[in-house]
């Protein structure tokens, strides 16, 4: 490509690192704020405070050392006189500003005893026009300087594509925003005139904004309803339980009953695999509320109907859980049929692993539980029908695409993306059917927006018998009371979680710290055995340490945030987290999810310390606070996503590039719901008018939207 040949500027590289690329990219590269440049204020009637322009003549220059070397230049403008100071500065600055030249100043005016300052004004020659809209400044790099980027999006302003996407009747239907059409939305924002209330700007009330933001609203509901329209055309295998089938035997061996949450969650997704369209469920349910076995009773339904079903977990503790879990309820009905369950992590030794694949391939294994390891491109299965992920938001979008892959086997093109969103789909192709699990709730305004494309199945009601977990702030000066209170715990033959901080600079720290608090309590608990559990032990160690927790043989365990998914010890009932303060809601509020699971009272202990000689955060306040106050998932989430924002709870991974840039949720609940009204009527009745707003709000990313 010809391309190639010519190198690129810096600022043209700085371009297309912030994916200003199409001119349609940089007409929607807005500012970050705007600088009046079009008047000229009289010193004696500019605000203190305010950034000013003003226009005068160079009374005075000198250079002073004290306190440090700076510039001063006094400015008089008929009306008063201000002296600009500069720390750094230039030759060609100290001429610039010679005694007697004229010159316009622009910068942050100061009052005080010495009188008016301005620091580091920007300075230019007096006279000349005056700019007739605002100046506006956008969000850069170093490599990009204001001057450059300003021309390159007013050039992509005048190239770029706007016409009308979307016909009045449907922008009636919201506000008279008809008025403003994109293009003139644009132009107004990177050129506004004067008058404009700057505020309405800058809280985007302005109908320029809201323009704006309902084109791009509209851009992602069309966009998943396009993906939710495409996986409609395609086909899955339909999966039903014979009578008398595994689903029912396997009812039959639980020691307990499912709850009606559990029980009409279940007939969802019944429901959903048993039709010819692939299924795409989320599954949400707070931790504790038991979706292992509903996953459970799916997997039995697909091997009933004779395809094979995978279950991808995040860790490989929790993959592990899951398998022993797995294998204890199925294995007894497996076996008759010759069938069985496989195990598949990347830690796996060689051999074991060989067998493992050869039974998935030969379809032998029925069930295939396992990390990340399960998407592999050795993996082959002999036909996939359901496919289920685990805490699915740790996963990121591509590794669920590629779970999706697999029914294909390796016949599918490699290189092609998603099968749905090509022109690949057809009757050949099948896809398995995907249930996603997740104990972090989707709020509502982000199931309507980012996952618009999903259905959602929910789990409202814990099994019976749970005792509510009791959680308590405590400060970290506390320490050896907590202690004996885990002393107290293990009297009763109970167990103990310590969590120990998370230290993002420093693995080296972070496990120096579960080290000497593993040996503190070993100290102030004689006689006790504690385990020790960390990132750093070799998978095998860390087996054996879960193994004899769970089996009650360790009474307390001593643990970095590796248990932090899944795990599932009854007899566990107190939960001590240290340093709480440094950890996200979601994840306080899935560790906390660790006890509280038998019948014994529990309780979840928030260790904090606030730093040295100051007070805790105001969002680490906020967390703790809504820990104490409630124990439910889905208000833990609501709380979430305010203290985080979206594009913080969603995680980057999630949500490829796709998050909204202009809108706001919390505040645009209406223009939202304009856009889930709109779109598929627009779908029907202007498809090449939506695609076309398509392609151009997300160019390449729509397909982010899918998985
Ligand atoms: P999660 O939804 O967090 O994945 P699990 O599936 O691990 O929850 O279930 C938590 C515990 O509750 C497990 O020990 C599970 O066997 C048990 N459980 C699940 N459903 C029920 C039920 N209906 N009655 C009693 N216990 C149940
Ligand atoms: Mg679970």
């Amino acid at each position: 490509m010809s391309d190639a040949a010519v190198p690129l500027s810096a600022p043209q590289k700085a371009l297309r690192k912030l994916g200003l690329v199409r001119d349609i990219d940089l007409a929607l590269h807005l500012p970050l704020r705007y600088e009046d440049e079009t008047r000229i204020v009289r010193l004696t009637d500019a605000r203190h405070g305010e950034v000013v322009q003003v226009e005068g003549e160079v009374t005075h220059q000198e250079v002073v050392y004290r306190p440090r070397r700076q510039l001063l230049v006094t400015l008089n403008d008929g009306s008063d006189s201000a002296v600009l100071r500069f720390f750094n500065f230039y030759p060609s600055q100290q001429k610039q500003m010679a005694v007697g030249t004229r010159v316009r100043a622009r910068g942050e005016l100061r009052g005080g005893l010495a009188g008016l300052t301005l620091m580091h004004p920007t300075v230019r020659a007096a006279g000349g026009t005056l700019p007739e809209a605002l100046t506006p400044v956008y969000p850069t790099v170093a490599a990009l300087p204001q001057a450059y980027l300003r021309k390159a999006v007013l050039a992509g302003l005048a190239g770029a594509e706007l016409s009308e996407t979307i016909a009045p009747a449907f922008l009636n239907e919201i506000a008279d925003l008809s008025a403003w059409d994109l293009r003139r939305a644009l132009t107004f924002l990177h050129r506004p005139t004067p008058d404009v209330s700057l505020a309405q700007l800058e809280d985007h009330s302005h109908p320029a904004w809201q323009r704006l933001k309902t084109e791009e609203l509209l851009a992602q509901q069309l966009s998943q309803l396009q993906s939710r329209r495409a996986r409609e055309r395609l086909r899955a295998p339909p999966l039903q339980a014979g009578p008398d089938g595994l689903p029912g035997r396997l009812l039959a061996v639980l020691p307990f009953q499912l709850t009606s949450a559990q029980q009409r969650v279940a007939q969802e997704i019944g429901h959903d695999i048993g039709r010819t369209q692939p299924m795409h469920r989320l599954l949400q349910g707070d931790v504790g509320s038991g979706k292992t076995v509903v996953a459970a009773l799916a997997a039995t339904t697909a091997i009933d109907a004779g395809w094979q079903c995978a279950l991808m977990a995040p860790t490989e503790i929790l993959a592990e859980q899951h398998f022993a879990k797995l294998v204890d309820w199925l294995a007894p009905l497996l076996a008759p049929l010759g069938k069985r369950v496989a195990w598949l992590t990347g830690s796996q030794k060689k051999k074991q692993r060989t067998e493992m694949l050869a039974a998935i391939e030969s379809g032998q294994a029925a069930l295939v539980v396992g990390t990340h390891a399960i998407i592999q491109s050795q993996v082959r299965f002999q036909r996939l029908g359901l496919a289920l992920i685990d805490e699915q938001h740790r996963f990121g979008v591509e590794q669920r695409l590629e779970l999706r892959r697999k029914l294909q086997g390796d016949a599918a093109p490699s290189g092609g993306s998603e099968p749905c969103s090509g022109g690949a789909w057809g009757s050949a192709t099948l896809e398995p059917h995907l249930l996603m699990m997740s104990a972090t709730p989707i709020p509502r305004t982000l199931a309507m927006s980012y996952y618009a494309d999903l259905e959602v199945s929910t789990i409202d009601e814990l099994p019976p018998g749970r005792t509510p977990v009791v959680t308590k702030l405590v400060a970290a000066h506390r320490r050896a009371e907590v202690i004996e209170r885990i002393a107290a715990q293990i009297a009763q033959g109970r167990q103990v979680y310590w969590v120990c901080p998370l230290i993002e600079e420093s693995e080296a720290l972070d496990l120096r710290n579960a080290t000497e608090t593993h040996a503190e309590l070993g100290s102030a608990l004689p006689g006790q055995e504690i385990g020790l559990l960390h990132s750093r032990l070799p998978p095998a160690e860390k087996k054996e340490v879960m193994q004899r927790f769970v089996g009650g043989e360790l009474p307390v365990l001593v643990s970095t945030t590796v248990i932090e998914v899944g795990v599932d010890v009854p007899n566990a009932s107190l939960m001590v987290i240290e340093h709480a303060e440094r950890f996200g809601l979601s994840q306080l509020h899935q560790l906390r999810g660790r006890v509280g699971r038998g019948t014994a009272a529990s309780a979840c202990v928030l260790l904090y310390s606030p730093p040295e000689g100051g007070r805790l955060g105001e969002t680490a306040r906020a967390r703790l606070k809504a820990m104490v106050e409630t124990n439910d998932g889905f208000e833990i989430a609501r709380r979430d996503l305010e203290i985080r924002g979206p594009g913080e709870f969603l995680g980057a991974r999630q949500s490829g590039a796709a998050l909204l840039r202009f809108a706001d949720l919390a505040q645009d609940a209406p223009l939202l719901e304009w856009a889930r009204r709109v779109a598929p009527r627009l779908l029907d009745e202007a498809a090449p008018l939506a695609q076309r707003h398509v392609d151009r709000w997300l160019g390449g990313r729509a397909d982010y939207l899918k998985a």
